[in-house]
């Protein structure tokens, strides 16, 4: 890893703040599964009306869920190449993604212009 520029600190660093959001993102998930199943069987027995705002609300919560689990595989991937020391190189180009840009974004897959040209391509 030292040629990436990474110190072992650095990576105890992100490793801890990668555990946290791996543990912040399986709470919200957990919450929003249960509020989503709440919802279903409360909405049992209303008008047409009800039902068509209920599934809005639904698809939202799952909009939502579907980029927190996307986010969580993102995490579990960051921490698995912390295990196999590949961590901090983008997946694009094999550069040093940075230890700035990581201590902002510690899942992060690509390098900053990478994720650029990625996101350009993908539409966002
Ligand atoms: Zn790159």
């Amino acid at each position: 890893m030292a040629q990436f520029a990474l110190t072992t600190q650095q990576i105890e660093d992100l490793r801890r703040l990668l555990v946290r959001e791996e543990r912040q993102l399986q709470a919200t998930l957990d919450r929003q599964l249960h509020t989503e199943g709440h919802d279903r069987t409360t909405v049992a027995g209303r008008s047409d009306a009800d039902w068509s705002t209920a599934n809005a609300e639904a698809d939202g919560l799952l909009g939502r869920a579907e980029r927190d689990a996307r986010e969580l595989s993102n995490v579990a991937a960051a921490l698995a190449k912390l295990d196999d020391d590949s961590y901090g190189v983008c997946e694009d180009c094999g550069e040093a993604i940075g230890y700035t840009r990581l201590l902002a974004y510690p899942a992060a897959r690509r390098c900053l212009p990478c994720q650029q040209k990625f996101e350009a391509r993908h539409g966002h």
